[in-house]
């Protein structure tokens, strides 16, 4: 389907409606992306402050047939948020819709618009007293709308769910210009199909979403963390059954931790504190939030005795102090700018069911060394749903660039087995422009034929993100 550039005389209709605010410098940031691999274009920026505003920009580009590129905090890492190769799009930044709309302690709900920053969704939820527990290293930066649109993970996924499981409703714009009203605090509601679970995880594909109505939780009154080094990975799973039945729902994250994040640490961030001199190759961090008066130093003391006894860890540490949690936590947290300042060949965001993981690694490991000798692995993630991060470098001393012609190859060994042990090829970062070969490769054929039919009955025009997760030549 063949789109129209934007042109002086659709900018000026926009100007009729739109106030001046709306119009912006079209600056870089707006079209680059963290990995440095897409550069896209705008043939106008506009940032609006409200759904009526939206709707009219959709609306008319609707009319003119013009490609619409949302425009969240610009974290995303699938290349969904810059588009190449449309002809001189629509750019709309959500920024300027960041209101938090309302806070119900009673109702355990808040509503923030599409571009309220993560962090401040969190403070707002603290300051009724809740806890709004999506967390991720980027959450200074994104917005919540680009966390529905990508249905993004992070490290609570384990006790409260991914950004699907904590929206109760949405406010959106669909790709005609419709409003769809749909900000309902509902826990049960069975009345046909569930646009919001559309939207959500679309990356922008099949609307823009305005605002969302979200889940809060009791704010729990205590954190302890650990760090652990333990014999394998299949020790982390061993330990994970055994906090979750003696720990019961206080396990918030449990994340797998290679040495080789530690040695990317100290090369690229010497800044950051690492809890162990001899760092073990696996290490696992806990993280436990309480409410009442639960008493989690000695039940996590004992689970900790309990595994020292059955193999399970070699030596520990518990934080002594919030300060001392942070510091465990800025470990975890800068392991991924690490692996970025050293230069993945190849890197990889995937899922397998949380018993095959130990296999994984194994056979990838495997794998990799048949590849080239010396390539460095830092595979590592959020173990308690599943999810790793498999990054591939190359040897100590070299660089990526020599490297190129692996990137693919690493990459189809990786996905094929993800695929064959059940997994995803796209854990929590989603499609966006990068996977979308890969969601044709390993996707189900009903379900990409179901998602061709959606994305044709919602978008005939394809003018919502063109190219991204469904590309116009599938
Ligand atoms: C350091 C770092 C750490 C990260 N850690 C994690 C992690 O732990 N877990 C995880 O899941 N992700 C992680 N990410 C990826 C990224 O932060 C998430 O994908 C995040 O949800 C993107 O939000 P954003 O506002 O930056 O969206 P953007 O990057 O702006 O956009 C992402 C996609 O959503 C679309 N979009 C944005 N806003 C809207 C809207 N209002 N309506 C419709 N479509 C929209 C865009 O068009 C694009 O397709 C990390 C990224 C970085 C840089």
């Amino acid at each position: 389907m063949t789109l129209n550039p934007i042109n002086d005389d659709v900018v000026a209709q926009l100007r009729q409606v739109l106030p001046d605010k709306c119009f912006r410098p079209i600056e870089a940031k707006y079209l680059e992306e963290p990995r440095g691999i897409y550069h896209g274009s705008a043939g106008v920026l506009l940032a609006p402050s409200s759904v009526v505003e939206v709707a009219e920009i959709v609306r008319a580009c609707a009319q003119h047939k013009i490609g619409i590129v949302p425009f969240g905090g610009g974290t995303g890492l699938v290349g969904g948020q810059v588009a190449e190769d449309v002809p001189a799009p629509v750019v709309l930044s959500l920024e300027r819709m960041n209101r938090i709309r309302n806070v119900d302690a009673a109702d355990n709900v808040i509503v923030a618009e599409a571009g309220a920053i993560l962090s401040n969704v969190q403070g707002a939820a603290q300051t009724a007293d809740r806890l709004f527990p999506l967390s991720l290293a980027s959450e200074g930066s994104c917005q919540i709308g680009g966390n529905l649109s990508t249905n993004a993970g992070g490290v609570g996924v384990l006790r409260y769910g991914n950004s699907r499981d904590l929206c109760l409703g949405l406010e959106a714009v669909l790709p005609d210009g419709t409003i769809w009203n749909g900000l309902k605090r509902l826990r049960k509601d069975n009345t046909g199909y569930d646009l919001k679970n559309l939207l959500i995880g679309a990356e922008g594909s099949l609307g823009i979403i305005t605002a969302a109505s979200l889940k809060l939780f009791p704010n729990p009154t205590r954190y302890v963390a650990a760090v652990l080094q333990i014999p394998d990975p299949s020790a982390a799973l061993d330990l994970l059954a055994k906090c979750q039945t003696q720990l019961g729902g206080t396990v918030s994250a449990f994340e797998l931790i290679h040495r080789q994040g530690f040695e990317f640490l100290a090369e690229k961030q010497p800044q950051v504190r690492l809890p162990f001199v001899d760092p073990s190759e696996w290490m696992v961090l806990i993280d436990l939030g309480v409410t009442g008066d639960f008493d989690i130093e000695t039940r996590l003391q004992q689970v900790l005795e309990d595994a020292f006894e059955a193999g399970l860890a070699t030596d520990a540490l518990i934080a002594q102090n919030e300060a001392q949690r942070q510091e465990f936590w800025a470990v975890r947290e800068t392991i991924p700018e690490a692996n970025r300042l050293v230069g993945a060949i190849s890197s990889h965001d995937i899922s397998v069911p949380v018993s095959r993981i130990p296999e994984l690694i194994n056979r990838g490991a495997a794998l990799v060394s048949g590849l080239g000798d010396d390539l460095r692995i830092n595979c590592f993630g959020h173990v308690g749903d599943g999810n790793l991060h498999y990054n591939v470098y190359p040897p100590k001393g070299r660089n990526r660039a020599e490297f190129k012609a692996l990137g693919g190859p690493v990459k189809d060994a990786i996905y094929g087995l993800v695929d064959a042990l059940g997994g995803s090829v796209s854990a929590e970062h989603g499609i966006g422009r990068m996977k979308t070969d890969d969601l044709l490769k390993y996707g189900d054929p009903a379900k990409l034929a179901a998602m061709r039919a959606i994305k044709a009955a919602l978008d005939p025009l394809g003018i919502m993100n063109p190219g991204a997760v469904v590309a116009q030549n599938h």
